[in-house]
């Protein structure tokens, strides 16, 4: 999951559908009398002048439009078939699993990860909804922490492994661990990191059953710092700080443990997700993955992050062509997937998707070539996949 882009398009989508997206709630969604509705729309008309008058608007507010006369590339379907190995279990009904499938096959999603995120009769319940196409959906387990700060953990928590393997997990993800300690879905340990002791039973086991992990460490940069008008990323971040937060290791020390955490494992694979929130040090990402054989980096999610700086972007993934994933992280839409691969494929620049990413920069597209789409979109997540004990 993956707070910046995902949780809040979907939010604003459903603002949209419920008719809340102006601030205020339309009158007639609520039934109020004649009054309450013409000063309701007194106000809905001084929100709107406040958001575009110049003087007031608000930076959340601003939706620039590019005045460039270049051209615009369509890309309904990926050049390449592609294994999406970051999603979530957004289709809840056996009908929007049906028109995710849809979705998937229009766009050229070949199959998805679905990080459940889950273990027990929850993970269970999923697996069972996503039963019918198993070609399609792979699910991966979270942990259980219950008792992670009393004796037996370690045990406890691989054995809830093992049944879930037993039940269909085929990895585990997506584990977090913005700072403040482990998290998997609602069950967490405070305080316990990834390179923790406590973990090693559990990550080794990972790694005999055959089980992937998709990590996600940190978030992204713009939230720790201050959040004022030097801040490159003030919309996200303001929304998503974590500069107020008590007891957060930062995202510097988080890259650290996840170092500490693949080289005390080397027999586990790890994924880290959203480029290890390095997609503003792409650099240290790549020290990182040479340093680390066993860890590879999903680009879910850090469209928006990367695609300001396409020529630096795009010569990492040159580099580190064998060690990155595609993923999402955004939902089923067409649309989403279809902007992923614009940025991913075309040489477009400077066009803006600020309702998917929420971010006020203007994006550019990264021109990759054929042989790198074919590693980023399917060979390595297919190589990755195969390389698992059944
Ligand atoms: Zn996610």
């Amino acid at each position: 999951m993956n707070r910046p882009s995902m949780n809040r398009r979907l939010f604003l989508k459903w603002a949209n559908l419920a008719g809340l997206a102006a601030g205020l709630p339309s009158a007639s969604a609520f039934g109020v009398a004649a009054e309450d509705a013409k000063a309701a729309s007194h106000a809905d008309a001084q929100a709107t002048t406040k958001a575009t008058s110049p003087e007031t608007l608000l930076l959340k507010d601003y939706r620039p439009q590019s005045i460039y006369k270049i051209p615009i590339t369509e890309v309904a379907k990926a050049k390449f078939p592609v294994i999406d190995m970051h999603s979530h279990p957004y289709a809840k009904t056996a009908a929007e699993i049906d028109e995710w499938v849809r979705n998937m096959d229009e766009v050229g999603i070949e199959k998805t990860i679905i990080l459940t995120m889950s273990t027990g009769t929850a993970f269970d319940e999923i697996q069972r909804k996503y039963a019918k196409h198993p070609e399609r959906f792979e699910m991966w387990c979270g942990f259980d922490f219950s008792g992670y700060d009393k004796p037996g953990f370690g045990p406890a928590a691989a054995k809830e492994l093992e049944r879930c393997k037993q039940a269909g997990a085929r990895g585990v993800g997506e584990i977090h661990d913005k700072g403040q300690g482990l998290r998997s879905g609602k069950s967490k340990a405070p305080g316990m990191h990834p390179d923790d002791p406590r973990m090693d039973a559990v990550w080794d086991k990972c790694g005999e059953l055959g089980m992937p992990i998709s990590l996600h460490v940190a978030d992204p940069i713009w939230m720790y710092q201050k959040m004022d008008r030097h801040n490159d990323g003030l919309m996200n971040a303001y929304e998503w700080r974590l500069d107020n937060q008590p007891n957060i290791i930062g995202l510097s020390g988080m890259v650290d443990i996840l170092e500490r955490t693949a080289a005390r494992h080397r027999n586990t694979t790890f994924i880290a997700c959203h480029f290890a929130n390095l997609d503003y040090d792409l650099a240290r990402l790549g020290e990182v993955l040479e340093r680390n054989p066993n860890l590879h980096a999903d680009i879910a999610a850090r469209y928006a992050e990367t695609a300001p700086i396409p020529r630096f972007a795009a010569a990492f993934y040159e580099k580190h062509a064998d060690r990155l994933v595609y993923g999402t992280d955004m939902g089923t839409d067409k649309a989403m997937y279809r902007i992923t691969f614009r940025i991913l494929e075309s040489l477009d620049e400077h066009f803006y998707e600020i309702d998917q990413f929420s971010y006020h920069w203007s994006l550019n597209g990264f021109g990759l070539s054929d042989a790198i789409l074919q590693q980023v979109y399917h060979d390595n997540a297919a190589r990755l996949l195969a390389a698992r004990k059944l």
